[in-house]
């Protein structure tokens, strides 16, 4: 499986670290050993000391496909969740003011924490209105709605198939909203999706 990963794909995220609004989505990828899973904790990396949060919707692909036709996109996801994009901030900052790969800013092990539950794509009564939030220790730091994405869940699907085959079991993180800020030791995320906990886990 692969984890693909939309940057910029919202509005008041963009402004908020000062980058332009893309023409199409921003594209990146992390490596399977980025994923975390069972609510594991977190250990904070030696090579960064600005690691963001950045909680984002997560497509899980459900057929494999290429170049998928907007409109055919809905059949290639079967479930959404929740995961966090863990980025170290500073180390990106340098990369992006050199014009080099994120990479090592983004697809660190440990990068890519995921709900164990993914709520079939049935349960939702509208694709377009999801809500979810993140919260540290119990406040709310971000807050986004699907229908803020500037490139939706179908956009992003069929742009992706233009370049890179989708497989069975890959996951799209879909872009955050605003609101990221650094995690500290001892800090706990808890993400919601639809009102619901799904993701719970411990900065070390
Ligand atoms: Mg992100």
């Amino acid at each position: 499986m692969k984890i693909l990963c939309i940057g910029r794909n919202y509005a008041e995220h963009i402004a908020e670290l000062q980058n332009e609004t893309p023409d199409a989505p921003v594209i990146f990828s992390k490596p399977d050993t980025a994923l975390l899973q069972r609510n594991q904790p977190f250990f904070l990396p030696d090579f960064s000391q600005d690691i963001h949060h950045e909680i984002e919707l997560v497509l899980r692909i459900c057929k494999n496909g290429k170049n998928i036709e907007e409109k055919f996109a809905p059949t290639y996801f079967d479930a959404i969740g929740l995961g966090i994009d863990f980025t170290a901030r500073d180390l990106q900052s340098k990369l992006k003011s050199k014009g080099l790969p994120w990479e090592l800013a983004k697809g660190f092990d440990g990068s890519a924490p995921i709900s164990q539950e993914f709520k079939p794509v049935a349960d939702f009564a509208d694709l377009k209105n999801i809500d979810f939030h993140l919260e540290v220790n119990g406040e709310v730091r971000q807050q986004g709605n699907s229908s803020m994405m500037l490139h939706d869940f179908n956009k992003i699907i069929s742009y992706i198939s233009q370049f890179i085959t989708l497989k069975m079991g890959d996951l799209i993180f879909t872009g955050t909203p605003s609101g990221v800020g650094p995690v500290q030791v001892g800090d706990q995320l808890t993400g919601y999706l639809a009102g619901e906990k799904l993701l719970d886990l411990a900065i070390k």
